[in-house]
């Protein structure tokens, strides 16, 4: 059993991972940059060790400094997290070859499935359904032309060794195809080091629907159900929620086996995600597989009843697994917000800034993962996520109703976020009866149909729907109104203070 896990990550991923192995007697490491000397997971572990500057080129990326460390303080065990270094596969030999566990999949596995191309080709041997177009890099306009004309436009260009949205054009028409596949290509060189692409149908309006997978070294795969990920802004997520609206029993197990399927294909083993898009029919396509723990992972957890961190852990450690396909039970609904520091009216920029007063009521059936507190700086070194909130409820109304409340009592001063912006998204109808896809957001919000709140509001929202939290500030308000710097407005909002 593995015996001390360091983290090569930061924030709240590194906080979630610490909680699950200190709960299972396990030691933790934490590393941290010059910026994070002070941050909540480095105080957290029980050891924690300085491996560089600020930029995550210059600490969380650095593999041999990170392997270093942990054969310097004795770890047998690596937990990776999301992004960073996650999915490199030279990261996961490397700790192969220096005898320290990593917790993920093989190098093998990674790599193979780091390429979309790859991942699409072992899902057609495999039979799950793809996406119309190749499953190769293609070769130049020529070929681009042949494929785009057999399979209808809209296509969609896709770099072969894509992630986090980018390197996706959409081309309406054949005009369009020359200058599109250039700039994909130049994008897919730039973002990923890789400029090969591949073509595939564009489908409108499709539903972005994902099954987390959980496999052991013994050729145990099980699935741990659905999350539905279609409220996205620029191909990213924004709320992810369990179950989808639009899965039945079926479906769910259809996909689910099809998922399955593909993870023994390939091989898979410890925690992983099969990402699939369902067009208005109900027809499901694989997208690609996640080779690490996703950002949306609790949302299963609060209705599985399974800490996939632990399973990763036991996974990592040779053990086979927990549960089989028929003990995983399906239990109510939940929600992911991502509360993070941007700013909605002005295109979601990123916010930076100290957070100069931080409140939060979490209460009954709301989970919080976070790396932030009070007194925080959000910088331009990392990634803007402020905090998860995870809302589970007997029913999905019952969800949204704790979401919007807890969102409401969410405060935070210093920076910008997208707080009013996710009530907004929780009070449209489309989202009150599941009827969204990935265009909604784009749709609705992008294209000036509808604007998009400040937060200033959003706080005052907040504050106004929960009046007796509102006079307490009050009375009180010389404890906290102290910061000048004020992009969200809460507090200097002298209406809400009476001053
Ligand atoms: P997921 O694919 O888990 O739903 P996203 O699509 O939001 O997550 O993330 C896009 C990419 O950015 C992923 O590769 C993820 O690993 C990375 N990423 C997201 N959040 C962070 C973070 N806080 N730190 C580092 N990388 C991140
Ligand atoms: P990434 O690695 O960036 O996450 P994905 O292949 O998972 O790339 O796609 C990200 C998002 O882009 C999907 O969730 C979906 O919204 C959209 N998308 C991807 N492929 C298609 C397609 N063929 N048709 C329509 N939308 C697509
Ligand atoms: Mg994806």
């Amino acid at each position: 059993m593995i015996k001390k896990i360091l983290i090569s990550n930061r924030g709240e991923i590194a906080v979630r991972v610490i909680s699950t192995a200190r709960e299972m007697g396990i030691k933790t490491v934490a590393v941290y940059s010059d910026f994070d000397r002070f941050s909540m997971f480095a105080k957290y572990a029980d050891e924690s060790y300085h491996i560089g500057e600020s930029p995550a080129s210059k600490s969380y990326l650095l593999a041999d400094r990170i392997i270093e460390t942990a054969l310097k303080c004795g770890a047998d065990a690596i937990h990776p997290g999301y992004g960073f270094l996650s999915e490199r596969s030279y990261f996961a030999r490397l700790c192969n070859d220096n005898n320290i566990k990593f917790i993920g999949p093989s190098p093998e596995a990674i790599e193979y499935l780091g390429s979309k191309t790859n991942a699409k080709s072992i899902a057609i041997k495999s039979g799950v359904p793809t996406v119309p177009g190749t499953d190769h890099a293609i070769s130049g306009l020529d070929e681009a032309k042949l494929i785009a004309g057999q399979i209808g436009y809209p296509v969609l260009i896709k770099a072969s060794a894509g992630g986090g949205g980018k390197g996706m054009r959409i081309v309406n028409n054949p005009a369009d195809l020359d200058s599109a596949l250039r700039l994909a290509q130049n994008e897919a060189r730039s973002s990923f080091g890789d400029d090969s692409v591949f073509i595939e149908k564009y489908i409108i309006a499709p539903r972005h629907i994902e099954f987390q997978i959980l496999a052991d070294e013994y050729g145990n795969a099980i699935h741990l159900g659905e999350r539905e990920c279609s409220m996205q802004r620029r191909h990213q997520k924004v709320i992810e929620e369990t179950p989808s609206v639009i899965i039945d029993k079926d479906l769910r197990d259809k996909m689910g086996e099809a998922a399955r399927n593909l993870a023994k294909a390939a091989g898979y083993t410890n925690a992983g995600t099969v990402e699939f898009i369902v067009d208005s029919d109900k027809n499901f396509y694989f997208l690609e597989m996640n080779t690490r723990l996703q950002v949306e992972h609790p949302v299963t957890e609060v209705r599985t009843g399974i800490d996939l961190v632990k399973e990763q852990i036991l996974v990592a450690s040779g053990e086979k697994l927990s549960y089989s396909q028929e003990s995983v039970t399906f239990n109510g609904a939940a929600i992911e917000c991502r509360i993070c520091a941007e700013d909605p009216e002005n295109n979601f920029i990123p916010s930076t800034g100290k957070i100069n007063y931080l409140s939060k009521i979490l209460g009954n059936g709301v989970r919080e993962d976070t790396g932030i507190e009070h007194g925080d700086e959000i910088s331009i070194y990392y990634d803007s996520m402020i905090a998860k909130l995870i809302c589970f409820g007997n029913t999905r109304p019952d969800a949204i109703n704790k979401m919007k409340r807890t969102l409401s009592n969410y405060q935070i001063s210093g920076v910008k976020t997208n707080i009013k912006f996710l009530l907004e998204l929780l009070n449209t109808d489309a989202f009150k009866n599941g009827c969204y896809n990935t265009q909604f957001i784009e749709n609705e919000f992008m294209n000036n149909k509808k604007s998009i709140s400040s937060d200033e509001d959003n706080l005052s929202a907040g504050i106004v729907a929960s009046v007796n939290f509102k006079q307490r500030l009050k009375g009180e308000k010389k404890l906290h109104i102290t910061g000048k710097r004020n992009h969200t407005g809460g507090w200097k909002s002298k209406r809400f203070f009476g001053s």
